[in-house]
């Protein structure tokens, strides 16, 4: 006899568990299922996810109701659509040789009347989300005056998520003499709360944390090349709206520079590094909890002791020198029973230390690949339909309407939604449709080859062009640029072309399989003390060889203003202010980002969006330039 067999559980149940492989009741299963098939009984049980709950109530449930009534008798309420549907299909496989047991899931995206026509046919369990139950009730489509057992699978995170007036509701309407079976991985005051209003002597069971820690977090690593990391970052973001993570770098100063670029680009970002005061950290800090910022860029040192829930990435922008540190890394998200994800951008001369890191944590990364533009795009305009649909209507807006309502006079409604949504949504898509795609290629067997010697992918596979903020004001000339960089770069004779020194900034090309060490080495040098910032220009500059050094192939059409940069079609990087995320310019508490993760704030003497690609920028140097020519030899630092 297994174990199974001695809970008390029914044959068709003991013949589905065969057929689902489980061997032996996990730890809750063992607790909960005998006391939940002999007992009437309220009942707290705190596991954590992937400890088998979803079968500890399931089973029990299933034995328990009456599948010749048609009647809805139990409920199990979700946080999310995703568990939702994972629980109605477990329960549908744990029923499979129970005639005439109905399940139906009910949660919000979908129609509600199909829902509705569903539990219309009886539906004796019904798995759902509370605002879409909430829902069902207020329209009259679902009737659980009925039910014996009402379960809350992921307690906390339900009352994480804001549900708590809807589960409040939602019981409201369910009888007294029912049992209750709340299920959660922590017990935080509003679980308390509705068990202390709504349950009767529960029964407590606690599970060890069999599922804690790194085993609620998923790991994922994007390879590109390494010019590429910083827009794969943007996409990353771009690509995950809600995301709430910590972003690490090696150093202070790669730190404290992908933030700002961050910041620039318009994205709800700060550094926190041991370069900034107490106070200044104390208040990222407070920014962070407080979730004004979205993605606190981070060195290892200034973030251990991070100890803020419900982090949902955590990025390795760089991976540690360390490879141990990666798991203090990984380990600020997927806390308390939530599951998290640690994601790795990787370059393909450092794509071996995966494997390395994959045997310390004892778990395998998922190979992923930079979303492209229309990927973003997709997950951004669904974003945004939801967060028009969950917006709270401000009554204020009522002595409005009318005037409101004669401007779209005449709009159909679909007309409305293409335009309302489109507000928003075009400088995305402006943006994003012109964009390349920016996955390194890699395939399964090879990943984890040291693939340096493979070819590099190039904008175009010719030469590559880039954009560097030093020039003729630093006292270069195209030979003498040209020889700093060969020395520099550690590069032979001919492998820098197409210098073209303009008086802040200069364009250089070379092929593309210098590009990774152009990207890594120039952006960590420092010329008297100024950073050197270089970056990829769309255009390559024309043909292979052209030593003068006077071309004027780099496609550079603006002029260059002083001071305002003013060069087009020279970078492929993203916009920041122009593109579709307006940036953050203000000292006020920034709002919720609004789309990608970008706060909607802008303070009002900025200037207007720009749309479109590319923006102006200026070259990353110090204003005063007011300076006389100054003799100086350019040195590396
Ligand atoms: P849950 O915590 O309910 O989300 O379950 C986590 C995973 O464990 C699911 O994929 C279940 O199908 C599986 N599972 C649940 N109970 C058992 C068991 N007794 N033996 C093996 N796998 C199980």
């Amino acid at each position: 006899m297994n174990k199974f067999e001695q809970l008390g559980l029914s044959e068709s149940l003991l013949r589905a568990i065969i057929d689902l492989g489980f061997e032996n009741p996990t730890e809750v299963q063992e607790k909960a299922i005998p006391l939940l098939l002999e007992q009437d009984t309220d009942l707290v049980a705190l596991a954590q996810t992937g400890t088998g709950k979803t079968a500890a109530f399931g089973f029990p449930v299933i034995q328990k109701i009456d599948a010749n009534n048609r009647n809805t008798q139990a409920l199990i309420l979700s946080p999310t659509r995703e568990l939702c549907l994972q629980i109605t299909n477990e329960i549908k496989n744990y029923s499979k040789y129970e005639k005439g047991i109905n399940v139906v899931a009910v949660y919000g995206g979908a129609s509600i009347t199909d829902q509705a026509r569903d539990i219309k046919r009886g539906a004796q369990v019904i798995v759902a989300t509370p605002g879409r139950m909430q829902d069902m009730i207020n329209r009259g489509l679902v009737n659980i005056s009925q039910i014996n057992y009402c379960i809350l699978d992921e307690a906390d995170e339900m009352l994480n998520m804001g549900f708590y007036e809807d589960i409040v509701n939602i019981l409201s309407t369910t009888p007294d003499e029912k049992n209750t079976w709340l299920f959660s991985a922590t017990m935080p005051a509003e679980v308390s709360r509705i068990a202390k209003q709504f349950m009767h002597n529960p029964i407590e069971i606690t599970v060890g944390a069999k599922n804690s820690g790194s085993a609620t977090v998923s790991h994922e690593f994007y390879l590109v090349n390494a010019r590429d990391r910083y827009e794969a970052l943007k996409r990353l973001a771009d690509a995950n709206p809600d995301i709430f993570s910590v972003v690490f770098c090696r150093t202070k100063r790669d730190t404290q520079q992908v933030a700002e670029k961050l910041i620039e680009d318009g994205y709800n970002a700060a550094a926190l590094h041991g370069d900034l005061s107490q106070a200044q950290r104390d208040s990222v800090m407070k920014s962070f909890r407080g979730r004004q910022i979205q993605m606190l860029v981070a060195t290892d040192v200034a973030a251990r002791g991070i100890d803020v829930d419900n982090i949902t990435h955590v990025v390795n922008y760089q991976l540690p020198d360390e490879i141990e540190t990666y798991n203090h890394r990984s380990g600020r998200t997927g806390r308390a029973g939530k599951l998290g994800t640690s994601i790795v951008i990787v370059t393909k001369s450092e794509i071996r230390k995966i494997s390395a890191i994959e045997r310390i944590i004892k778990q395998k990364f998922e190979e992923k690949t930079i979303p492209s533009g229309i990927e973003i795009c997709e997950i951004q305009l669904l974003h945004l339909a939801n967060k028009i649909k969950d917006t709270e209507v401000d009554h204020e807006i009522d002595n409005y309407l009318p005037a409101i309502n004669s401007v779209l006079e005449g709009l159909s409604k679909e007309e409305l939604i293409k335009k309302m949504v489109s507000v928003e949504f075009n400088r995305f898509i402006n943006y994003y449709k012109k964009t390349r795609d920016l996955s390194s290629q890699s395939s399964g067997s090879e990943r984890r080859d040291d693939r340096d010697g493979a070819p590099r992918e190039s904008n175009n596979g010719g030469a590559v062009r880039y954009f560097v903020n030093i020039g003729s004001r630093d006292n270069f000339d195209w030979m003498s640029l040209k020889d700093y960089l060969k020395e520099t770069l550690d590069l032979g004779r001919d492998d820098v072309f197409k210098v073209d020194v303009k008086e802040g900034f200069s364009f250089f090309n070379t092929d593309p399989e210098h590009s990774d060490k152009v990207m890594e080495v120039l952006n960590n040098v420092q010329l008297e003390g100024r950073r050197i910032n270089v970056e990829i220009s769309k255009n390559d500059g024309g043909g292979r060889r052209d030593h003068n050094g006077r071309s004027s192939g780099g496609g550079f059409s603006g002029g260059r203003s002083s001071g305002g940069g003013g060069f087009r079609g020279e970078r492929s990087s993203a916009p920041r202010s122009g593109g579709f995320g307006p940036r953050t310019e203000r000292s006020s508490a920034p709002r919720e980002g609004g789309f990608g993760g970008r706060s909607e704030s802008r303070s009002s003497s900025a200037a207007p969006r720009r749309e479109g690609g590319f923006s102006e920028r200026a070259p990353r140097r110090s204003e005063s330039s007011s300076d006389t020519p100054r003799e100086r030899r350019p040195r590396k630092s």
